[in-house]
């Protein structure tokens, strides 16, 4: 049996969607391969004075709609496939939200965790120099991804700017509200996310105070969401983190969650130190600690994986309660999984149409980049609502048209469209 990996997962569904769609050979040659795979190695000099090299990428998939678009992560284990595969969602992702942007990805094979704050920003100024050619605002605009964030995008955008003696906010987007981000940019992917639900209970007559919501993920998707959900008198029943999480089957307070995690570390850190937990005082608030793997299968109506890739796979995803999956995390689901809770009858709201507020509020501040404008968080939120529920209702139309799963019909949506723009500028006949 061929490998699994993520490009391997993203070509399962896109060769399906291709089939479909019922192209010919040369449009599906569009589709196989990133347009640009940029490979260098970035070196910098370490606080002890050594010098240390990092592989580094910039795959850009498709720009057939717009500029490319997509995040920068910074890890040990970003590899070029990976790098790939989310270079292609972001296609997709861009092209669904009908924001006029390709798709890209960049990464950095590091950990920043194992280095001080001088060379993080090192990293940061040496893959813009690395990469300079490739981005801009009009060519490729980066933003942050897996351990990157605003003053690492901060930090790009300031080396760009002393590259190219330029004004560029519009460059890259992610950035700290001092220097050219957006208001609504932290909150905007669960946001986005939590107005698709919000959609999918109201038209399916589901009252919020019976629903329980199971989250992975307690960082900025995963968090924000718990807030909104509680907020709107959903149950979040569980949330977790790296270190593991917690169940509660009254429900758990996301702003207590909040407190726990800034005290101690980790959204258990209340009740547990490592494996060891106040039983009593667990007995008391009615919760106990589950594993990462656990959350996934717990007794709930709603799972929302907003953590790691990979996670739903055909070993657990016949395990699973919840009737909905809203996937805020990007790939957390394999085919193989889909195929699984298809015949479960569970609904999931892929990665591309669910997490996707968050880059069309990158879009936002792109747009106000290049026109000096700056927009209030209500405008910001309000466009954020009006641009997903558009994504969502095309989505909706084209699953109930082709009788296919909401996966199935955000990738023909993509597809169709990048198609399109690929057809009027006489890339295909
Ligand atoms: P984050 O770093 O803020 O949070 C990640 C969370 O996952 C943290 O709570 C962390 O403890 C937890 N985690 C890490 N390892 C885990 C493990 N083994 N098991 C369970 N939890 C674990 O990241 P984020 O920005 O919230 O991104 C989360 C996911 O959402 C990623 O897949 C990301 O690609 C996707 N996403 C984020 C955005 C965004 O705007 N933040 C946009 C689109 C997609």
């Amino acid at each position: 049996m061929p490998v699994s990996t993520p490009y391997s997962r993203f070509q399962t569904t896109l060769h399906k969607t291709l089939k479909r769609l019922d192209l010919d050979d040369g449009e599906n040659a569009l589709f196989s391969e990133p347009q640009y795979i940029h490979r260098r190695d970035i070196t910098i000099k370490r606080d002890d004075g050594t010098e240390a090299t990092y592989h580094a990428f910039r795959v850009q998939y498709n720009n057939a709609r717009g500029p490319y678009k997509g995040g920068i992560r910074f890890h040990p284990a970003a590899d070029e496939d990976e790098v790939k595969a989310l270079a292609a969602l972001m296609a997709i992702k861009t092209a669904v939200a009908g924001i006029p942007f390709g798709g890209a990805k960049g990464g950095v094979q590091v950990n920043p965790k194992e280095l001080t704050k001088r060379e993080v920003q090192e990293v940061s100024r040496a893959y813009v120099r690395a990469f300079q050619e490739n981005i801009g605002e009009d060519i490729d605009c980066p933003a942050p991804d897996v351990n990157t964030n605003p003053d690492i995008m901060a930090w790009m955008r300031d080396e760009y700017e002393l590259l190219t003696r330029s004004y560029s906010p519009a460059m890259i987007t992610g950035k700290p509200l001092s220097y050219g981000g957006s208001l609504g940019r932290d909150t905007a992917t669960a946001r986005g996310g939590f107005f698709i639900l919000r959609e999918m209970m109201d038209r399916e007559a589901l009252d919020p105070s019976e629903l329980r919501v199971a989250i992975q993920g307690f960082g900025n998707a995963g968090a924000h969401m718990a807030h909104f959900l509680h907020s709107a008198g959903y149950t979040v029943v569980a949330v977790s983190d790296s270190q593991g999480g917690i169940y509660s089957a009254d429900g758990i307070d996301p702003v207590r969650i909040d407190k726990y995690k800034k005290k101690t570390g980790s959204v258990t850190g209340e009740y547990c130190e490592g494996s060891v937990c106040d039983i009593e005082r667990m007995r008391l608030d009615n919760v106990r600690k589950v594993s990462n793997e656990e959350l996934l299968e717990l007794p709930c109506d709603i799972l929302i994986p907003a953590a790691l890739d990979n996670v739903i796979t055909e070993k657990n995803a016949g395990k699973i309660h919840a009737k909905y999956i809203l996937e805020l995390a990007n790939g957390p689901t394999t085919p193989e999984a889909d195929a699984i809770l298809e015949s479960k009858g569970i609904t999931v709201i892929p990665d591309v149409l669910a997490n996707s507020g968050g880059v069309t509020v990158s879009y936002f501040e792109w747009t106000q980049g290049r026109s000096g404008e700056q927009w209030t968080a209500e405008y910001v939120d309000e466009e954020l609502k009006r641009v997903i529920l558009e994504a969502f209702k095309a989505v909706r139309r084209e699953a109930r048209r082709g009788e296919m799963s909401f996966r199935e019909a955000a990738f023909a949506v993509g597809v169709k469209r990048i198609l399109n723009a690929m057809r009027v500028r006489g890339w295909v006949r």
